[in-house]
């Protein structure tokens, strides 16, 4: 396994986090163990890597992860993309125009007291 020498993975891991337009692919999907994709959450192996995660790998397991993880997405000709980048200009704009009515309703919220 990618993360560890954990053995029967018991789940799907997205490398590149679904949070951020990771897809659930072959090429972005590894098999993880409940542990360490627990601890890593929707994070970048190497944001977990440096986090303070008590179940992250160790620091000298890093250059051996990005190896494979290179090796894994060259397999599959998986390019990991932001979400953003992803949308057409229209859907961008949809987009952009839902973060500012969120940002309306999240002022509103904190006016009346409802959200710190
Ligand atoms: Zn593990």
């Amino acid at each position: 396994m990618l993360y560890c020498r954990a053995t029967g993975p018991t789940r799907w891991d997205h490398l590149h986090p679904v949070s951020r337009g990771g897809d659930t692919v072959p090429g972005n999907l590894v098999p993880a163990c409940g542990r360490c994709d627990d601890s890593k959450q929707d994070r970048e192996v190497e944001e977990w890597v440096r986090s303070t995660s008590p179940l992250r790998p160790q620091k000298n397991e890093l250059p051996r992860i990005r190896r494979e993880v290179k090796e894994y997405r060259k397999k599959f000709n998986y390019i990991p993309r932001e979400f953003k980048s992803k949308l057409s200009k229209e859907q961008m704009n949809i987009y952009q125009g839902f973060q500012r009515e969120l940002q309306k309703l999240r002022t509103h919220l904190q006016l009346v007291g409802l959200l710190k």
